[in-house]
């Protein structure tokens, strides 16, 4: 029998649905996958050519549990530059984002300790706050708003036992960036309570409209906040699983504890290729943003052909996450679309009882993949 703190935690649903997806296609069905966050593209070039020189030169072996010097560095002197985030290598841990996100759960909550979060939000907060004992606290955001978490409602939901803020712009799965002014409203809140924020940011390089703000970068804000980000999503690099951690010097030997304690460290041969992926040319991550805008033009067209779907223009990600009348319950919609159609999509449930009526699409599909399942979604869709 597992742990307790096991059972009462369900499996993550974006998981769930892609390994249910690889059996179908290994099984021989022709399943068009809108499930999982991960890009289409193949790592650019320059990155895994570093990585094999680097197994080449024998570099196979463990780091420093924090990260190597120079990849510390280059992360901090892109989230400086890039975002106003006033860090230095000496705030930087090298570990997978969701890892990060894992540590910080465990490094910060104690069993009781309410966590505010987004209602929808990524579905693995919840199991982390879970898994740590804490009890996390929706607050629910609305589709007429553009899913933008209100500073007031946040305020509105701290409580004296209230530990943390989770924040994720731009939104998995809703595309919404969280506008400059709300963002330095919540950090006036959290300063004011001295309530930690938890700022996942692994999308900061896919911005459509508008701005990625940093939390972080608010005067006197950095002290209280724990960044999140990665190469997964903005540099093709799902598969190499390394992210970071950027907080103030005693929140990294905190989270380092954990670190050793678990994987040690990240791989050594991927940190090398990290290395270049920061300090390299930026031309293919751009190239791909450029690809991702484009898809979402065409899947929001796609889209608006589907009777009773209503979905908001995303600004960031590559999520759609629309809205349908259908009144069945998401799941059900999610397991109709994949037995009848063979397309795959996340049940808007997945990410927390505000994702009621709503499907997750990923678009990061290649164009052929995206109008024909949005043509086989229409089709099943028209049918009910
Ligand atoms: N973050 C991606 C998603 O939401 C990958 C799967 C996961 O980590 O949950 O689809």
């Amino acid at each position: 029998m597992v742990s307790k703190r096991l059972m009462e935690i369900p499996a993550s649903g974006t998981i769930a649905i892609s390994n249910l997806v690889s059996q179908m296609k290994s099984e021989g069905v022709d399943v068009v996958s809108f499930s999982m966050g991960e890009p289409d593209f193949v790592t650019p070039d320059n990155i895994v050519e570093a990585c094999c020189a680097s197994l080449r030169e024998g570099y196979t072996h463990y780091t420093p549990s924090l990260g190597i010097p120079e990849l510390r560095k280059a992360i901090a002197d892109q989230a400086r530059a890039e975002h106003g985030i006033p860090c230095d290598q000496s705030n930087v841990l090298v570990t997978p984002c969701k890892q990060a996100i894992f540590l910080t759960a465990l490094a910060y909550i104690d069993p009781g300790d309410e966590v505010i979060l987004s209602d929808p939000s990524w579905v693995s907060y919840e199991a982390c706050i879970r898994l740590a004992g804490g009890v996390p606290v929706y607050v629910p955001t609305r589709f007429e708003d553009g899913f933008v978490l209100d500073p007031a409602a946040v305020e509105e939901a701290i409580t004296p036992r209230t530990r943390m803020i989770v924040l994720n712009t731009p939104s998995n799965p809703t595309g919404c960036v969280m506008p400059r002014d709300s963002l330095r409203q919540i950090a006036d809140i959290a300063k004011a309570h001295g309530i930690k924020v938890l700022s996942d940011e692994i999308y900061s390089s896919i911005v459509y409209e508008g701005e990625h703000v940093s939390i972080a970068s608010f005067p006197g804000m950095f002290e209280n906040t724990i960044v999140v980000s990665g190469l997964s999503k903005s540099y093709a690099m799902t598969g190499w699983r390394l992210g970071w951690a950027i907080a103030p010097a005693d929140d990294v030997k905190a989270l380092n504890k954990l670190q050793s304690h678990s994987i040690s460290c990240a791989v050594s041969f991927v940190q090398k290729a990290a290395v270049e992926a920061i300090t390299g040319t930026q031309e293919p991550k751009r190239r791909m943003v450029e690809e991702f805008r484009r898809r979402r033009g065409l899947v929001m067209d796609l889209m608006s052909e589907i009777p009773g779907f209503e979905c908001n223009v995303p600004q960031g990600a590559f999520y759609v996450f629309p809205k349908y009348n259908r009144g069945i319950p998401s799941v059900k919609l999610a397991e109709t679309l994949l037995r009848e159609g063979h397309v795959a999509v996340t049940p808007g449930t997945a990410f927390g009882p505000g994702g009621e009526g709503f499907i997750r699409i990923s678009y990061a599909a290649s164009e052929e993949q995206i109008r024909e399942g949005m043509a086989r979604i229409k089709s099943v869709i028209s049918g009910l």
